[in-house]
């Protein structure tokens, strides 16, 4: 039986476009990539008020489960006046996510 681990990534941190290299097996995982054959989103959790809090996937490679996190932070930079702020840093990457959440 395989053994399951489990990572958490925190989106603020990944510089790019979203992808990032599963930490287990180094696949890499694209927000681009919509064909389910790495990864898969098995689940997405809101929090009360509906925003996102993390998306769950699975690592098809390895069988890791990753937990994205870090959504909140798109909410602060939302509220603030830092529009260009948000393009420069990790709203890029989270809004990468959250697109293709609802592409998927
Ligand atoms: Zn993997």
């Amino acid at each position: 039986m395989r053994q399951t681990s489990i990572f958490r990534i925190d989106l603020t941190e990944i510089e790019g476009e979203g992808e990032f290299p599963c930490p287990r097996c180094g696949e890499i995982i694209s927000p681009e990539d919509f064909t389910d054959l790495l990864y898969e989103i098995i689940d997405i959790e809101m929090k009360e008020d509906d925003s996102l809090e993390e998306i769950l996937l699975l690592c098809k490679e390895c069988g890791s489960v990753i937990h994205l996190v870090g959504f909140e932070a798109l909410e602060q930079i939302g509220d603030s006046d830092d529009f260009d702020g948000l393009l420069d840093n990790s709203g890029e990457v989270l809004l990468a996510w959250i697109l293709r959440d609802e592409g998927s």
